[in-house]
């Protein structure tokens, strides 16, 4: 997964408010290459809201926000997306197989490749026992899904999209202590030429972070 010229992510005197109300208030924060860096704080501090800064899902924040020195704002969409893998907070799947969910618009992915990401996100054994494998349409489950499942099946899409920039929001949040181990596991095992956004309250995720910012009220504290 090494990347030519990617040199992580840089967020300097960030201010964002999606109303009236400041949520971010001059946020600097540095985001090297080859870095997990936790990113924690209270709910309602802004965590998510830097994440999708970052992937820039809502209009320009005031202050600047770099890729590889490259202001986000100014990197083509196409390319933005190769840099970025994202796994948000609340996986959404849809009305389509579950090889397809993890697959979502990597359409060269292997079936191989689509295997070794659902390993990495350890729901590959569980995807074996569904009646038709990967085959298993993601609708008929319906709520038979528990939200650790379709959290790992949205991690499982984060690895087989493979860039440079992995931006995780509360990846574990619902797995049990097992699970999350073999998913801390892979993102140490594969860090080497990438940067990890960790964005987590849980305490075992700080234990694999190269660095950790605390966000209080949308700023560094
Ligand atoms: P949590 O730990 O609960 O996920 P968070 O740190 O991720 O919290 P954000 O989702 O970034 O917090 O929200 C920061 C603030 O922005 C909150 O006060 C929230 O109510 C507000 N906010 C978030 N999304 C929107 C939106 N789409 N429109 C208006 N306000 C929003
Ligand atoms: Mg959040």
């Amino acid at each position: 997964g090494d990347t030519p010229g990617f040199t992580g992510a840089d967020v300097k005197d960030l201010c964002f408010s999606y109303g009236e109300e400041e949520i971010l208030h001059d946020l600097t924060a540095s985001f090297p290459k080859g870095e997990i860096v936790a990113v924690t704080g209270r709910s309602g501090s802004g965590k998510s809201t830097l994440l999708k800064l970052l992937m820039r899902f809502w209009k320009a924040p005031e202050g600047s926000m770099q890729i590889s020195g490259e202001d986000v704002g100014e990197i083509q969409t196409s390319h933005l997306r190769k840099l970025e893998s994202y796994m948000i907070q609340d996986t959404d799947l849809f009305h389509d197989s579950v090889r397809e969910n993890i697959r979502l618009g990597k359409l060269d992915a292997t079936q191989e490749e689509i295997e070794a990401a659902a390993k990495k996100a350890s729901i590959h054994d569980f995807i074996l026992t569904l009646p038709q494998g990967y085959d298993t349409p993601v609708g008929e489950l319906g709520d038979t899904l528990s939200g650790g499942e379709r959290q790992r099946i949205g991690l499982a899409r984060a690895f087989l999209h493979d860039a440079p920039l992995l931006l995780l929001d509360e990846p574990t949040s619902n797995l049990d202590s097992l699970n999350e181990g073999v998913i801390l596991k892979a993102l140490k095992d594969g860090q080497e030429g990438r940067t990890v956004i960790l964005v987590s309250h849980r305490r075992s995720t700080l234990s694999i972070a190269d660095r950790a910012y605390a966000v209080e009220s949308g700023r560094i504290s």
